[in-house]
């Protein structure tokens, strides 16, 4: 069945646009600062919204779970067992900027200048060129005080709307296809609650990417370290000889990193680095939390070898001075299990070149929920959903490349109803 044609069927855009609209309203900011799953109340509304929507579509065994999580299965509708696609996106938004009385405004026809949001603020082209290629587009964007919430509510609507539109038209073939919305990936635990045996899929995609036309094949594999100084504290009127300041050991040991390489500040593309981002203490107690971040999974371990030196040496400047360093597995590269089904990105690829777009394979400084789910041994690389700015005040969507992501999506559900599994 290899290369049998494949179709798209036109988007119901103003039905896409009213529902983007629709779920950004809602509040579902994460809160870092709750042990609560999930940690927002929004992210429940939202799901209950998604899960009637659902229901009214027929989709099979549309549920929401105890966590908030929204599940659903598009049935095949080919005759053959062909892979099961898992299709995932998050509910809740980032807790880094304001996300109460989100009021989106709609940019039709966009001219190229510089954004002009309601409140006065304007987003420049120097700012953000990426802006150039999107005259003549539908933006979304937030009132300038708040987060839009298109991360990752672009991907939510988008999977929403794909699935109208397969089932609106059941000449487009499909195998099965799981709907995943998961919540708190902002604050890291976005795959906590997913039981990957309940979704049963043999791939995945989060559609949590910027712009359009982009594959995320890679993303950083992660450590956390946390450097623990204890010294001896003391009346300094009698220190002489005695104290051990566990502040000062903390300070050389924060100088001994270098700053000019392997840092946040001084690398991009495929360069890791060593970041500093924490520290606390006293005389008697101090501690350093650092992240180690890597394309390369082996050299979180020299770096984690090249932190134990420098805390060796800062010990024997120190005498009486204990050190220890706790290191917590935090994620892993992507491209470390997609090896394991190349089709994964093969795939999308071939869908975008179907559809004659241009599209590239990126890498992602940073983690997505497919990092952690590729390891677990789900291949999940990341798509595009039209989002851009995120994380501020000054976020937008939009709506084409949303548009573009549900028609990439209808191919790629055709390409993968196309394989079939062996027994
Ligand atoms: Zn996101």
């Amino acid at each position: 069945m290899k290369g049998a044609s494949t179709q798209v069927v036109p988007i119901n855009r103003n039905r896409l646009l009213d529902r983007f609209i629709k779920y950004v309203k809602i509040d579902t900011a994460a809160n870092p600062f709750t042990d609560e799953y999930p940690s927002s109340h929004g992210q429940f509304e939202l799901g209950k919204i998604l899960l009637e929507e659902l229901l009214q579509l027929g989709v099979d065994d549309a549920h929401q779970d105890e966590n908030g999580l929204i599940w659903g299965t598009l049935l095949s509708n080919v005759g053959h067992d062909s892979p099961t696609i898992g299709l995932v996106a998050h509910l809740d938004t980032s807790p880094e900027a304001p996300s109460k009385n989100i009021s989106p405004q709609v940019v039709e026809c966009y001219d190229g200048n510089d954004l002009c949001f309601a409140n006065g603020e304007t987003l420049t082209v120097e700012e953000c060129p990426e802006l150039r290629d999107l005259q003549g587009k539908t933006l979304v964007c937030s009132g300038g005080d708040t987060l839009l919430g298109g991360d990752d509510k672009a991907g939510v609507a988008i999977i929403m709307e794909l699935v109208t539109s397969l089932v609106e038209n059941p000449n487009i073939k499909r195998g099965p296809i799981k709907i995943l919305m998961t919540c708190d990936e902002e604050i890291g635990r976005g795959t906590d609650k997913i039981d990957l045996q309940k979704l049963n899929a043999n791939v995945a995609y989060t559609i949590d990417g910027g712009g359009a036309g982009v594959v995320d094949t890679e993303t950083f594999s992660a450590d956390a370290v946390r450097v623990h100084f204890k010294g001896k504290n003391i009346h300094p009127a009698i220190a002489k000889g005695r104290m051990v300041n566990a502040i000062r050991a903390a300070g050389d040991f924060l100088a001994k990193l270098p700053s000019d390489e392997c840092s946040p500040e001084s690398t991009e593309g495929r360069e890791g680095f060593i970041h500093a981002y924490g520290i606390s203490g006293g005389v008697g107690e101090a501690t350093i939390e650092i992240l180690l971040r890597s394309f390369e999974t082996v050299q979180l371990t020299e770096f984690a070898k090249y932190l134990t030196e420098i805390s060796d040496q800062v010990r024997q400047q120190f005498p009486g001075l204990e050190v220890t360093l706790e290191i917590t597995k935090q994620y892993r590269n992507l491209r470390d299990s997609l090896v394991n089904l190349p089709a994964a990105v093969e795939l999308p690829c071939r869908a975008f070149e179907l559809l004659a777009r241009p599209y590239e394979r990126a890498i992602i400084r940073g983690g997505t929920d497919g990092s952690q789910l590729s390891e677990k041994g789900l291949p999940t690389p990341n798509l595009s959903s039209g989002q851009h700015q995120i994380h501020s005040t000054k976020e937008f969507a939009c709506l084409d490349e949303m548009i573009e992501a549900i028609e990439h999506l209808q191919i790629l559900a055709q390409l993968w109803a196309n394989e079939r599994i062996d027994h």
